[in-house]
């Protein structure tokens, strides 16, 4: 990659990090490469560790501050002037839609990476059906409703709920392409459900496979992830949850729907982390993955959806389709057999790690080419020349930061968005460089193909892309 990185913007005033984590760390000097602004103003508020080299060395403000619910009003409202400056919210256990209500209030764009709650809610809330990420994103649909326009809020823009929704836009495209149909972007929502529609696509996995690695064994007791281990136990412990597809015939036993809302989505009475699906991946091929819930499996069903409420004329079924690192997979096995977490945790970092890629893509299926898969191969070899302080899962997540916070400078009062909502060309344009290889695979494979014919399992050969077939008995 040149070193010589192009300068998108000028911001003026603080921005204003919250949260300094792997994401974090990832994705402040890519601000440092790309805007213009002065270091002087930015704070980072990260309330478990002492400054950073980084930030001493630059002279950017650290603040020691847990945000809360009752003080962030007082702290936010401490640092920002009236429209000037931005706030990067990439902080677990912070309420995005109260900070990104406040930020609106004083004109000051906002973005985070997911529609995160304040402290207890993942853990302490009674009802299921009220931790669901469709119940959190709902209300901030619900808040884009009530409040349209203003300035700008981009919700869930990390890889994924992020990068992943202008990935189906360009498997949209390839595949339409790719198939003789008119491969002109559509300019509305409507044209691009419109579009996944023609196509035949029923349903869209979210097909990851991290291969990430060190050379030590996980230790027993110790919870091994590559990005946030609160915040993979905190959704790994939510209930399983999907974009439901009007091509589906069955639901599991204890699936719930909803009355309320968009309605695209609906959730059962099983944790995600230990819910298994049949997905496929350019490197392993077929593979389990995770129905871990996630923002982008509801927002991709609702934006692709022809009609509305619970009997649309066309809607795609979408969900996570998980393998995390050898390590993260270990380590739920681990933290769901003990029915408790892990005292330690621990995120694999780009000095430890020696080989390995993150796989994340999109993989449309159920149209007459069967089956493609279209998405990012980053290695962390390849990482580590791209941009420092990220293994290759943050630099797909602080690259997508990067892009939503240029594409918000560049359009200052859209309100409230989802990246569904977003440029997906100008976004991958600022994202592209740090992504790796970005390819298309097309696969025979099906959820039938090759199943273990020894036990009975619960099947309907009518259609191999039923969820039914999917999920893993
Ligand atoms: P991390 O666990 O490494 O860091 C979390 C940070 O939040 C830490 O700096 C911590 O001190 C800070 N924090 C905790 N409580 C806080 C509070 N009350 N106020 C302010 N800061 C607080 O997590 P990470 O891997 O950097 O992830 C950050 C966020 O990004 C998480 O919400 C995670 O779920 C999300 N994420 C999204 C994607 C995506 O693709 N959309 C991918 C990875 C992570």
């Amino acid at each position: 990659m040149s070193t010589d990185y192009p300068v998108y913007a000028h911001i003026d005033g603080p921005i204003v990090m919250i949260g300094f984590g792997s994401i974090g760390r990832g994705t402040l000097p890519l601000i440092e490469r790309h805007f213009e602004y002065d270091a002087k103003k930015m704070v980072v508020i990260e309330p478990q560790h002492a400054a950073h080299n980084f930030l001493t060395q630059r002279g950017i403000r650290h603040l020691q501050v847990a945000i809360t619910r009752d003080n962030y009003r007082d702290v936010l409202g401490g640092l920002f002037e009236r429209g000037k400056g931005f706030c990067v919210n990439l902080s677990v256990d912070t309420s995005s839609l109260d900070l990104m209500k406040f930020c609106r209030e004083l004109e000051v764009p906002y973005i985070d990476t997911v529609v995160e709650p304040w402290a207890g809610f993942y853990f302490e809330t009674p009802d299921n059906a009220d931790r669901t990420n469709y119940a959190l994103r709902q209300k901030v649909r619900d808040e884009k409703a009530a409040n349209p326009g203003g300035t700008t809020a981009v919700s869930c823009c990390g890889a994924n709920p992020g990068m992943v929704s202008w990935f189906v836009k360009e498997a949209l495209l390839t595949l339409a392409k790719d198939t003789g149909r008119d491969a002109t972007p559509p300019r509305e929502r409507e044209g691009w459900a419109r579009l996944m529609r023609s196509l035949g696509v029923k349903g869209v996995h979210i097909a990851e496979r991290d291969t990430q690695a060190r050379r030590q064994p996980k230790p027993r007791g110790v919870f091994v992830n590559t990005w946030s281990v609160e915040g993979f136990i905190a959704e790994g412990f939510q209930p399983a949850e999907l974009g439901w597809g009007t091509h589906e015939t069955w639901m599991p036993e204890t699936s719930h729907s909803y009355d309320t809302g968009c309605q695209a989505g609906i959730w059962f009475e099983r944790p995600g982390a230990i819910t298994r699906v049949h997905t496929w991946c350019p490197t392993p091929g077929p593979q389990f993955g995770f129905l871990v819930t996630h923002n982008e499996a509801i927002s991709i069903s609702d934006y692709y959806t022809v009609g509305a409420g619970a009997k649309p004329e066309y809607r795609p079924t979408c969900h996570y389709a998980y393998h995390p690192s050898d390590d993260a997979v270990l380590s739920l096995h681990e933290c769901f057999g003990a029915g408790k977490t892990q005292e330690k945790h621990h995120i694999l970092d780009e000095n430890e790690i020696v080989e390995g890629i993150d796989e994340l893509g999109v993989l449309l299926y159920g149209h007459e080419k069967n089956a493609l898969w279209y998405g990012s191969r980053l290695s962390m070899e390849e990482t580590r020349d791209l941009a420092p302080f990220q293994n290759a899962t943050g630099l797909q997540v602080s690259s997508a930061v990067l892009a939503g916070m240029v594409w918000a400078l560049e359009n200052p009062n859209a309100g409230i968005v989802e990246t569904d909502e977003m440029d997906h060309a100008r976004c991958l344009e600022v994202q592209r460089p740090y992504l790796g290889p970005v390819e298309a695979h097309y696969t025979d494979w099906t959820p039938l193909t090759d199943r273990w014919e020894q036990f009975p399992e619960d099947i309907d050969e009518s259609d191999p892309w039923l969820f039914r077939n999917v999920l893993a008995s």
